[in-house]
């Protein structure tokens, strides 16, 4: 049987958006609220909810759409073989921010999505993205590559030797929780203090020293000093995981995107490529460090390119035809 749709699903802390696609391009996506009350599954319900929608807006029939590829917010684990998710930011029985009506402490999303669905691939939001960038975006003749996203939160998707990292529970790349400084007021939804989520995550930061990222780094453009030493000092810690990281897996180059690198990569570019260049450069020398091409769709793009028909790859690559996509917003 030839594939003719597949379907993409975005789960993330605040937003769950789905998309379907056929081999002209992506169909439609549907953003929703994500639900955080009720059953531990509901997340997952909601999410087969939302696809049947946008089945029924595109007159197809949703018993026809069998491949899924996910991005979703990790870490992830397994329960009887089948994955599911653990994000603090969604499990209130495991949330250091007190701020969720639920006590789920496991997702059961593969459970679900396999009443459904034949073939499922789950991979962590910056791993999706990782794939998306090395499928239509800026690394697609890379075999060493590295998807950092620097946000909310700091995640990294892994590519060496062509072979995008899993891990053994599809963890691989939760890096931003790397210790890096037990300084004590920088402290980490995860519960670590001094990792690098906890230092220049957009959340922690702002948290830390009181003020939204927007504002502080507005003034550092404006040439406010102590804004300067923040964004400075906050470049530093970012370019420094990932020197640690490109020593480490011998990477050639790093692909950086979220919001707060967005806004700001005339600021931060130079800090962070200096972290890295100026340090040995035997394993260094011609690392880039650069922006990620694909923008907020990053993610639902990889998670497409999980399932799609390599049939597709070619001529989308040509058309780039996420670029006419349109979300919508359903209450
Ligand atoms: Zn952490």
């Amino acid at each position: 049987m030839t594939t003719s749709v597949i379907a993409a699903l975005d789960i993330g802390g605040s937003k769950l958006a789905i998309t379907l696609a056929n081999a002209n391009g992506p169909l439609i996506r549907l953003v929703q609220a994500t639900r955080k009350s009720g059953t531990p599954d509901a997340i997952a319900r909601q999410s087969i909810e939302l696809l049947a929608v946008a089945c029924q807006r595109m007159a197809i029939d949703f018993a026809d759409v069998d491949h899924i590829g996910v991005s979703s917010c990790g870490p992830f684990d397994y329960h009887d073989g089948l994955l599911g998710l653990t994000p603090p930011n969604l499990c209130g029985g495991l949330a250091h921010y007190k701020n969720l009506p639920n006590d789920w402490t496991f997702i059961p999303l593969e459970f679900v999505l396999r009443e459904h669905f034949t073939t499922i691939h789950i991979d962590n939001d910056c791993v999706a993205a990782l794939r998306g960038e090395l499928c239509f975006g800026a690394a697609q003749n890379e075999s060493n590559a590295i998807y950092v996203t620097w946000s909310t939160g700091i995640g990294f998707g892994l590519c060496v030797d062509g072979h995008i990292l899993r891990g053994k529970s599809g963890n691989a790349g939760h890096a931003g929780h790397m210790l890096m400084s037990e300084i004590s007021e920088a402290l980490c939804g995860c519960g670590n203090v001094g990792d690098l989520e906890s230092l220049v995550g957009g959340r922690n930061l702002g948290l830390r020293l009181g003020k939204s990222l927007d504002k502080i780094f507005s003034s550092a453009r404006s040439g406010d000093e102590t804004a300067l030493a923040i964004v400075h000092e906050a470049a530093q810690w970012f370019g420094r995981g990932l020197y640690n990281l490109i020593v480490t897996l011998d990477t050639q180059c790093v692909l950086v995107g979220g919001s707060v690198w967005r806004e700001n990569e005339a600021l931060l570019s130079a800090l962070v490529q200096t972290e890295i260049s100026n340090r040995f450069p035997a394993l260094t020398k011609g690392v880039r460090i650069q922006s990620a091409l694909l923008g907020e769709l990053v993610t639902d793009i990889g998670a497409l390119a999980a399932v799609m028909p390599e049939a597709w790859v070619t001529d989308w690559r040509l058309r780039q035809p996420w670029q006419l996509l349109k979300s919508e917003f359903i209450a």
